[in-house]
């Protein structure tokens, strides 16, 4: 039996519990896991609260320490997780190995981001005692953090948007602590990091609270810590219907806190009507490798093209449908997700003017989640009447709509929800006269790209993992690269303090050597 690490001690372990279950057979795994109690949720909040000042007041270096030392601990336990989390999830090997490497750069790359510093935003503005008609106080305004942060594990990134993945990472980065509510399909590697993280905090010695996990529903402990007093922010990445009722309930709250919320995308692609008939062929290679990774559970999956009709579309919808016939299916991440991507398809299916073009069976019986690719068709006049078909179908699925003019998308666009990604296929050319058309897909999606595949999303500085709702509940955001560190802190301004009482970052001296804004 396996409980919930609250700071240094563990969870009641005779509470309820629950067991993960094998997504390519069915079967339940043999640990159990206890329910983190409302007691034990409350615990771990007021340690986290109790570690927010001295976490506040860690410098860089010493945060670089830490999540470097967390960065070796965990590429250390790969051979652990290899069982467990293929167990779990049904991922392959080789998945588990690459996901534990994006983790450990993402901690690695937060690392190098707080040593250097710059991140702070630092802002100096000089006192002015003589200024005519008044004098000006001195001010200087950096970025802190907010506070203790809960974090809810991504079932379609067991490592990377788990327990010490991106949202951990850059809480931490930020100076927050963190309590991570683990997901049910996952728990056994969540245990695993977890007490990687536990370890790396008595060697750092860090306080306790920096860091809890909590075993349970959603609906019980995860609302619990989003409704506790002492939780400052959210991090969250799963389904539109779970974002939008805690991104609601934080909003409810006597204090209403943020919500980073990344939900649903369709990452609807565009090909421009000049786009050359030859690249037919490395498109819908393209295509099919980008929809159908990691059984399309992946945020930025491409799930809607629209293409010029007539010929071109024939031949495109042709040379798409063999390519997905080639591909196998395999075990989704949990039966959940396999009965909504069932679900989705058929919903899709049963709207009015859409065709099934191929589809290959998924099997969601409780023996096992097996998905494989679809192909659906319809045209672009359909596809405006009936705002269902822009719903996200999570898993190996594309809608091909087709279109007569670039008039038709341009009305269309008006429409369209917000995403993670648009991507734009065409020559060079057509960028200038189809300015207006990606003028207005800009307005859609944090991440617009040309002649690109929006999956294998590069980990940077540069990157915006992040969209106008409901692609995220906080369009300003992103969660993936450097960048995710501003959800966690907030600017304060320190008017009239003495020098040698204000952080190092702000000091007239700059003892760090921080890029800094200074008037
Ligand atoms: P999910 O159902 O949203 O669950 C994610 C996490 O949130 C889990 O820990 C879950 O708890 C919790 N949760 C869900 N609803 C909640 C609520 N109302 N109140 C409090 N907590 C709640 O997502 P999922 O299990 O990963 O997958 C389900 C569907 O989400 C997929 O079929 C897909 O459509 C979508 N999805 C989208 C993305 C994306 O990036 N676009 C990624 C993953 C999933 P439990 O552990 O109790 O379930």
């Amino acid at each position: 039996m396996e409980s919930s690490l609250i700071g240094y001690s563990r969870g009641d372990a005779s509470a309820k519990t629950f067991q993960a279950t094998n997504p390519a057979n069915g079967e339940e795994l043999p640990t159990n896991y206890a329910m983190a109690s409302e007691e034990e949720v409350m615990d771990a909040c007021r340690l986290a609260n109790q570690a927010s000042i001295p976490l506040s007041q860690i410098s860089g270096a010493e945060k670089a320490v830490f999540l470097r030392t967390l960065a070796d601990g965990i590429a250390a336990i790969v051979e652990n997780l290899v069982p467990v989390m293929t167990a779990e999830t049904g991922l392959p090997e080789p998945r588990v190995r690459a996901e534990t490497g994006r983790t450990c750069g993402q901690l690695r790359m937060f690392a190098k981001l707080v040593e250097e510093g710059h991140w702070v935003d630092a802002r100096i503005d000089r006192a002015q005692p003589n200024r005519e008609p008044l004098p000006k106080p001195d001010l200087r305004a950096m970025l802190r953090p907010i506070g203790p942060v809960a974090v809810f594990c991504a079932s379609n990134f067991p490592l990377a948007f788990s327990v010490a993945g991106g949202d951990s990472a850059s809480a931490w980065a930020a100076g927050c602590p963190v309590i991570v509510k683990a997901h049910h399909a996952h728990p056994g590697t969540a245990l695993l990091v977890g007490q990687v993280v536990v370890s790396t905090l008595k060697k750092c010695e860090w306080p306790e609270g920096a860091f809890s996990l909590m075993f349970g529903e959603g609906r019980s402990v995860g609302q619990s810590l989003v409704k506790n007093a002492q939780i400052k922010a959210v991090g969250f990445t799963g389904s539109r219907a779970g974002g939008r009722a805690l991104f609601d309930l934080a909003n409810a709250r006597e204090e209403p806190i943020p919500v980073f919320a990344e939900m649903s995308s369709i990452n609807p692609v565009f090909l421009l009507p000049g786009m050359n008939r030859e690249r037919i062929e490395e498109f819908t290679t393209g295509l099919m490798g980008s929809a159908t990774l990691g059984v399309g559970q992946f945020c930025t999956n491409p799930g809607i093209v629209f293409h010029p009709g007539g010929e071109f579309g024939d031949k495109l919808i042709s040379a798409y449908v063999e390519k997905m016939k080639s591909v196998e299916s395999c075990p989704m991440l949990h039966q959940g997700i396999c009965e909504s991507y069932k679900q989705g398809l058929s919903s899709l299916a049963s709207c009015e003017g859409v065709k099934v073009e191929y589809e290959f069976e998924s099997e969601c019986d409780g023996k096992s989640s097996y998905a494989g690719p679809c192909v659906l068709r319809t045209s672009i006049a359909d596809f405006s009447r009936d705002s269902s078909m822009m719903e996200e179908v999570f898993g190996p699925s594309t809608l091909l709509v087709s279109y007569d003019s670039v008039d038709q998308l341009l009305d269309l666009v008006q429409y369209l929800e917000g995403q993670l990604t648009v991507s734009i296929f065409g020559e060079k050319q057509d960028l200038k006269s189809q300015e207006l058309l990606i003028d207005h897909l800009e307005l859609k999606a944090g991440r617009i790209l040309f002649n690109q595949f929006p999956t294998g999303v590069e980990v940077c500085e540069a990157i915006v993992h992040g969209g106008p709702y409901p692609a995220t509940t906080d369009g300003r955001s992103t969660s993936v690269g450097t960048g995710a560190v501003l959800r966690f802190a907030r600017p304060v301004c320190y008017q009239g303090f003495p020098d040698d009482w204000l952080p190092a970052e702000l000091k007239e001296g700059n003892p760090l050597s921080i890029n800094r804004c200074e008037v």
